[in-house]
């Protein structure tokens, strides 16, 4: 289904969520934006660089960064500032090549917010009514019923919250009901994985209005609502239209381009049900592909700032170097589900699957070759060809489908494939030349085949790899170089 559709597409357009900067971002955060890195870096390899554009930022607005800029004593906008930079240099640690670095703070997203707001507005769906808010004293900010515990602030629980009732605007939510049925049943990849996909297909019925604004005084933080100065705009209806914002300015908003949200599966119901309403009331495209991950725990735990679990993504860089910590996330998680990751299991899977699966294949091969001198480059063996070409099938077809620790699965059968061929085949031992040089050639190919199938998931490790792999005409000759993954001990 994916791969009819991706065919007829001539773009594509990947986007993670965007972070919430009351706090930098952890390793949870990073595994998404890993992840879209990969599919990213895999569409710009086979539809040219041009052809895709990858989009990741921060969440600027809204009550809490109020709060948590107030505790730190700075203001407002120096704290966001710092956030957000902060965030972008977690990203960097790990390689995440995105296009555009989206603040919600910036001028021509409040811009497109604006004229947004006005579509819906004058398709009748924006409309003054009473909200009743959760008013918690201690914390001197509104709650929601789903951050509530037994009814009560969890951080305040022995006090009672106040109903105060506002006029703000809602959204007409419901009257979009009908429409999301047809469009999330009629589209099998618009919300995935399919479990997702049920899940929001039981909630469409429970639909109601939904409030968009709060009073100035409330949350002063924000975007004001075009027309009434009185109001700010509220949380997803600024947020979520980042996408629109990057999109149409780069022409990734339109019908030749697949467009695909990543996000946590805790914002799923506002991806795959409010977004799509919104921008049909707007007149916008919807998306093909909202996916939906599961999170990451840490030694069996929920990676939290109350929890004081928090890793970020720079501290296992230092580490481990930034591959290790991307094939950890990639090879050793499940998208779809819940995965925990563990310091001492990163180092485990380092020794086992990069210092001697991938490290020692490299260092095998490239000292055979090096021995020879020039080899010429003819076929390889209809044994190796095959091998190739099956893995490729294999990392196309699982990669486009989400299932990138398979995808990267069969990178890793491949190099096992490769020692085992230089177990069998003992190069050193052939005493022919014109034998071993074809030998050895086999084992260039596949070392040369699997470090460009590794250029989405680790991309340093295979430009060194290649590197050291030298054509000239109708020959090549390797030359050794550092040693890709030192043993740790
Ligand atoms: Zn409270």
């Amino acid at each position: 289904m994916n791969a009819v559709k991706q065919s007829k597409s001539k773009k594509i357009y990947i986007t993670t969520a965007i972070d919430y900067v009351n706090d930098v971002i952890h390793i949870g955060h990073a595994y998404q934006k890993v992840v879209a890195d990969v599919l990213s870096r895999h569409y710009r390899r086979k539809l040219g660089e041009d052809r895709v554009y990858f989009l990741t930022g921060t969440d600027e607005h809204g009550q809490k960064v109020e709060e948590a800029a107030r505790k730190s004593g700075q203001s407002v906008k120096a704290f966001v500032d710092a956030i957000a930079l902060a965030d972008q240099k977690e990203q960097d640690a790990l390689n995440v090549s995105y296009d555009r670095f989206m603040r919600t703070t910036d001028p021509d997203h409040i811009a497109l917010v604006n004229e947004f707001w006005q579509r819906s507005f004058d398709q009748g769906d924006l409309y003054l009514g009473d909200f009743d808010g959760l008013y918690c004293m201690g914390c001197e900010e509104f709650k929601t019923k789903s951050e509530l515990v037994d009814g009560r602030c969890p951080l305040h629980p022995l006090q009672e919250l106040e109903v105060i009732r506002e006029k703000n605007y809602f959204f007409r939510w419901s009257k979009y009901r009908d429409f999301l049925r047809k469009w999330i049943v009629g589209h099998p990849e618009s919300v995935l994985p399919e479990t997702r996909r049920n899940e929001v297909l039981a909630f469409v019925d429970k639909i109601e209005d939904i409030t968009v604004s709060r009073k100035k005084e409330s949350v002063g933080w924000g975007i004001p609502v075009p027309g009434d100065s009185s109001q700010v705009i509220y949380v997803w209806f600024d947020a979520l239209i980042n996408y629109l914002t990057a999109g149409l300015q780069n022409g990734f908003w339109d019908d030749d381009t697949r467009i695909i949200h990543i996000l946590g599966k805790d914002n799923l119901r506002w991806h795959a049900l409010l977004w799509p309403a919104m921008l049909q009331s707007a007149g916008y495209r919807l998306p093909d592909t909202v996916y939906a991950h599961g999170f990451l725990t840490l030694n069996g735990r929920k990676v939290s700032k109350s929890l004081g679990n928090i890793i970020r993504p720079s501290e296992l860089v230092k580490d481990f170097g930034c591959d290790p910590i991307r094939y950890y996330l990639l090879r050793y998680t499940g998208l779809s589900e819940d995965s925990d990751i563990s310091v001492a299991k990163i180092a485990d899977a380092y020794n086992a699957d990069l210092a001697n699966g991938l490290g020692n294949f490299a260092a095998r091969t490239l000292a055979l070759g090096e021995q020879l001198g020039k080899i010429p480059a003819e076929k390889v063996s209809a044994e190796v060809e095959n091998k190739i070409n099956q893995t490729r099938e294999t990392l196309d077809t699982k990669a486009e489908s989400f299932n990138l620790h398979d995808a990267v699965g069969a990178i890793w059968e491949l190099i096992e494939f490769g020692d085992g061929y230089v177990n069998t085949k003992k190069p050193w031992a052939i005493t022919g030349r014109e034998e071993k040089l074809r030998v050895v050639f086999d084992l260039v190919a596949i070392l040369d085949n699997v470090a460009s199938m590794l250029i989405p998931f680790l991309p340093e490790t295979s430009a060194k790899i290649t590197k050291s792999i030298i054509w000239e005409g109708n020959s090549i000759s390797m030359k050794k170089t550092e040693v890709l993954f030192p043993r740790r001990s």
